[in-house]
C-alpha cells in the first residue's frame, strides 16, 4: 500500500487571510487573540482540505506567521541581540525580527530588521539567521508543539516537518568571521530535544527538510551530514529527509545512505535521479517520490505519471510514499476561486487543494486500480491531456515562424558600443554626470483607486486615459523642476512590471486570486504562459510617446525584459525556459522598435530578475547565462546606433554575472549598490566593463532623505572604478513605494550632487 502525503501547504489563506490578519495587527486594528485565531482557523482548514482530499499523512509546521526559517530561530534561541527585549521571546519579537523597529520614544532605538533573502531559486524570501560567534541554542519557541496538540485534537493524523540542521545552518550568516559549521555540535542536541518532545507527542515520523542537498556542496558539508544524522539516529521517531528543487547527483549516495527512514525526492526537476536512488536505498527505508509540481500551476498529466510510478510500487510496496515535489508553499491555494477563468483553461490547471487531490488519486491509482473514482479521474486526465496537446490556443505558426528566422544577425547591434556611443551623444546632448530615474513614481492612492476604479467599469476608458496622462504630466513637470537630465513617465498606469505586459502579450493567462507568498504579509500574483507569445498591438507607445510630447528633454521608454518577464511568471511545462525567452523577446523587440520608430531615444528594458535566474547548480550556469543574453539581444538590438538602450537590474552582487551584463551590451546599465558603498562596482573595473554605469546613490527602500554631499562622495567613490563619462546618476531602484514629498527632496538632492562633481570634472 503507498502513502500520500505533503511536504506544506500555503498559509495564506484562500482569500489571503493571513495577510489581512497581519496588517490589522500591525496597524493595531486586530489584537493578538484576534490574530491567532485567524492563524487557528487557517490551520484547521488546511488539515481538513488534505484530509478530505485524501492524503494520509498532513503536514504540521508549515504555518508560520511571517516566514519559516524565522520560525526556525525562534525556537532555537537565535534572535539578534537588538530585539532581546524579553526573557521570553513573544509574537512582537518575532515581528520586530522580520519588520525591524521604529523609535518609539526617548530611549529606545531604531533596529533595522533582520535580511530576507530568496529561498533557492523561488520567488518566497526568508529571514536570514544571524549566527553569533559562540551562538549558544535553546529551546525557546513552542509553536510547533502547540500546533502538533491542535492537529491531535482535531484527530489529524500529522507528521511535523522541520528545516534540517544542515540547511538551516546553510540558510544562516555568521555575523563576524568563523565557519558557520562550527556551531552544528550545539545546534544538534536543540534537535534531539524537539525530536524527543515530538515523540513524547506521539508523533510517529518528522520531516528534515534538507533542500542543501541538491546543491554544489564544499566536502566539509557533506562530511557533517553523515555525522549530524548518525547523532540524531537514537530519536525515537522515524525521519524522512526531505529533499527538492533539483537532483541529488553528486550527493545521491550520501543522501540514500544517511542513518534515517524515510528519504524524498524531487522527481520532477530532476526524474532521471529515480534508477540511480532505487540501487542504493537501503531495503528498510521509505522512498517518497515527489511527482506533482509543487512550483507550477499545471495539471498533473496522472497517467504518465502512473507510468513512471508502478514499476517502483512494485518494488517498494508500502514504502513508496507519494507527494508534491516540494511544499505546495510555491503555488496559489485554491482553483475553485478562479470564477471568471474559461473552462478550458481551468482544465489544464492545478493549484494547492488540486495538487493535493492528484497525489491522492496517485496512491489510490497504485492501491485499489479498479476503484470507481480512479478510473474515472484517470479517464478525465487522459481527456484534458488530449485536448490539450490538440488545443489551437497553444502553438501559433506565426511565432514558430518567426523564431525560426532568427538568424545571428538579429542579436548584433549595428555597431560596437564604442561606434554608437558618439552618435548616442550627439543625439541626446546630455551633460557629464546626467542624471535619471529608474522608472517609476510613486504610486499614490489616487492612482490604484483610478485603476481599480477603470478595472470596476467604474471610469471609462477615456476618464482613466485622461487620469494617468495627468499623473504623466505631473511626473514630467517634477523632473523639470528637479533638472533631471533623461527623464521617465512613472509607470502610473502599471500594477506590476511583470502583469502590465503579461495582460496585452497573447499566450499569457491571469488570475484573479492565484496569489503566492513572497515574504511575510506579502504575495504576488504570477501571470501564466500557457501559449506561444507575441505582441498583438504596441504595449506603452501611446503613453510614452505623449509622455514625450510634454517635454524636450529625453523621455525614457519603460520594458521589462525577456529574463524578468519568464522567471516572474508560470511558465509552460512543454517548451523550454529558452525558447520561451525568445518568444518574450520577440515580443518586446516589436515594441522597442515601434519606441524607437515614435522618436524615443532612449529605452530601459528591465532585467531585475537576471541573476536570480542562475541555476542551483554551477555546471548549469553557463547555459543559463548563454540563452539569458542571447534574449537580452534579441529583444534590444533591432534599433539604430542613435538610440540608446538601457538596462536595469536591483541586487548587488555581480560578481558570478559581470561578464554576461558586458555581453547583453546595452549602452548603459543601472544598478543597485548604495549600501555597499560602490565596493561591487570593483567588479566592473576587473572585468573592464566596457559601458556606461549608473550606481544607485541612494537606497529606495526607505523614507530618508539623503544629502547631496553623501551622495557625491558615493559618485566620488564610483569614480575610482568608473571613468568619468561613463558614469550615470540614479537611484537604487523605481520609486513606486515612496511618497512624493522625500522623492523629491531626495532627487534634489541628487541632482546637486551631479551639478557639483560637474563644476569639478
Ligand atoms: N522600472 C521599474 C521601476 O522603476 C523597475 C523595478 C525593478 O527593478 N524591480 O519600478
Ligand atoms: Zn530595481
Amino acid at each position: 500500500m503507498a502513502v500520500g502525503h505533503s511536504l506544506g501547504f500555503p498559509r495564506i489563506g484562500r482569500d489571503r487571510e493571513l495577510k489581512r490578519a497581519l496588517e490589522a495587527y500591525w496597524k493595531g486594528d486586530l489584537d493578538e487573540a484576534g490574530l491567532r485565531a485567524v492563524g487557528q482557523k487557517l490551520r484547521a482548514a488546511h488539515w481538513q482540505t488534505q484530509q478530505e482530499v485524501g492524503l494520509d499523512w498532513l503536514p504540521v509546521g508549515d504555518f508560520a506567521w511571517y516566514d519559516q526559517v524565522l520560525t526556525h530561530s525562534l525556537m532555537f534561541g537565535v534572535i539578534p541581540e537588538r530585539f532581546k527585549s524579553t526573557e521570553t521571546p513573544s509574537l512582537d519579537t518575532l515581528f520586530a525580527v522580520a519588520r525591524g523597529l521604529s523609535r518609539q520614544g526617548a530611549g529606545q532605538q531604531a533596529q533595522p530588521a533582520s535580511a530576507l533573502t530568496k529561498w533557492f531559486d523561488t520567488n518566497y524570501h526568508y529571514l536570514v539567521p544571524e549566527l553569533a560567534p559562540n551562538q549558544s541554542f535553546q529551546l525557546s519557541w513552542n509553536q510547533l508543539f502547540e500546533e502538533v496538540e491542535e492537529a491531535k485534537a482535531l484527530g489529524h493524523r500529522v507528521k511535523p516537518v522541520l528545516i534540517g540542521p544542515l540547511t538551516y545552518l546553510w540558510l544562516g550568516k555568521a555575523q563576524g568571521d568563523f565557519d558557520k559549521l562550527e556551531l552544528l555540535d550545539s545546534l544538534l542536541p536543540i534537535y534531539a530535544q524537539i525530536v524527543q518532545r515530538l515523540a513524547d507527542q506521539g508523533m510517529e515520523w518528522v520531516q528534515l527538510d534538507e533542500p542543501i542537498l541538491v546543491l554544489d556542496l564544499p566536502q566539509d558539508w557533506k562530511n557533517a551530514f553523515e555525522r549530524a544524522y548518525n547523532q540524531l539516529q537514537r530519536a525515537p521517531l522515524k525521519k524522512l529527509v526531505a529533499t527538492y528543487f533539483g537532483g541529488l547527483e553528486d550527493n545521491l549516495l550520501l543522501a540514500s545512505q544517511l542513518p534515517v527512514e524515510g528519504l524524498h525526492l524531487d522527481l520532477v526537476r530532476a526524474p532521471e535521479q529515480l534508477p540511480a536512488v532505487l540501487d542504493r536505498l537501503p531495503s528498510y527505508k521509505v522512498l517518497s517520490l515527489g511527482v506533482v509540481n509543487g512550483r507550477n500551476v499545471w495539471r498533473s498529466d496522472l497517467n504518465k505519471t502512473l507510468d513512471l510510478l508502478r514499476p517502483t510500487a512494485e518494488r517498494l510496496g508500502e514504502r513508496l510514499w507519494i507527494a508534491p515535489s516540494c511544499s505546495l508553499l510555491h503555488c496559489p491555494v485554491d482553483l475553485t476561486s478562479e470564477t471568471a477563468l474559461e473552462a478550458e483553461f481551468k482544465d489544464w490547471l492545478a493549484f494547492a487543494v488540486q495538487k493535493s487531490r492528484e497525489v491522492a488519486l496517485l496512491v489510490q491509482a497504485i492501491n485499489q486500480p479498479e476503484a470507481p473514482e480512479v478510473q474515472q479521474a484517470l479517464a478525465e486526465s487522459a481527456r484534458i491531456q488530449a485536448e490539450r496537446a490538440q488545443s489551437k490556443r497553444i502553438h501559433k505558426e506565426s511565432v514558430q515562424a518567426r523564431l525560426s528566422a532568427i538568424r545571428a544577425r538579429h542579436t548584433e547591434r549595428q555597431s560596437a558600443f564604442s561606434a554608437r556611443i558618439g552618435k548616442q551623444r550627439a543625439r541626446l546632448n546630455l551633460p557629464l554626470f546626467p542624471t535619471t530615474t529608474i522608472g517609476s513614481f510613486p504610486q499614490t492612492p489616487a492612482i490604484r483607486l483610478a485603476r481599480q476604479s477603470y478595472r470596476q467599469g467604474k471610469l471609462s476608458e477615456a476618464e482613466y486615459v485622461e487620469a494617468m496622462q495627468a499623473e504623466i504630466r505631473h511626473a514630467v513637470l517634477v523632473q523639470e523642476s528637479l533638472g533631471l537630465d533623461v527623464l521617465v513617465h512613472g509607470e502610473a498606469e502599471r500594477n506590476d512590471m511583470v502583469e502590465y505586459f503579461a495582460e496585452q502579450l497573447d499566450g499569457y493567462l491571469l488570475t484573479r486570486n492565484g496569489w503566492v507568498q513572497s515574504y511575510g504579509s506579502r504575495c504576488v500574483k504570477p501571470a501564466i504562459i500557457y501559449g506561444d507569445l507575441s505582441r498583438p498591438k504596441p504595449m506603452t507607445v501611446d503613453w510614452i510617446s505623449y509622455a514625450q510630447q510634454q517635454t524636450r528633454k529625453p523621455m525614457k521608454g519603460m520594458l521589462t525584459g525577456p529574463v524578468t518577464m519568464l522567471l516572474w511568471s508560470f511558465p509552460r511545462e512543454d517548451l523550454s525556459a529558452e525558447q520561451q525567452a525568445r518568444q518574450l523577446a520577440l515580443a518586446i523587440r516589436d515594441e522597442v522598435q515601434d519606441l524607437e520608430a515614435a522618436g524615443i531615444a532612449v529605452i530601459q528594458i528591465d532585467e531585475a530578475a537576471f541573476r536570480e535566474g542562475l541555476p542551483l547548480r554551477r555546471d548549469r550556469w553557463a547555459a543559463y547565462l548563454d540563452w539569458a543574453v542571447q534574449s537580452f539581444r534579441l529583444c534590444s538590438a533591432g534599433v539604430q546606433d542613435e538610440t540608446q538602450i538601457h538596462t536595469h537590474m536591483c541586487y548587488s552582487d555581480f560578481n558570478a554575472i559581470i561578464e554576461a551584463i558586458a555581453a547583453m551590451d546595452a549602452d548603459v546599465i543601472t544598478i543597485e549598490t548604495s549600501r555597499g558603498q560602490m565596493a561591487l562596482l570593483k567588479a566592473f573595473q576587473v572585468f573592464q566593463y566596457p559601458n556606461e554605469i549608473g550606481p544607485g546613490v541612494y537606497d529606495i527602500h526607505s523614507p530618508r532623505v539623503p544629502e547631496a554631499s553623501e551622495m557625491r562622495e558615493l559618485l566620488v567613490k564610483a569614480l575610482e572604478h568608473i571613468l568619468v563619462e561613463r558614469l550615470w546618476v540614479n537611484p537604487d531602484c523605481g520609486l513606486k513605494t515612496r511618497g512624493w514629498p522625500e522623492t523629491q527632496a531626495a532627487l534634489a538632492n541628487m541632482v546637486a550632487a551631479a551639478r557639483q562633481l560637474r563644476t569639478r570634472y
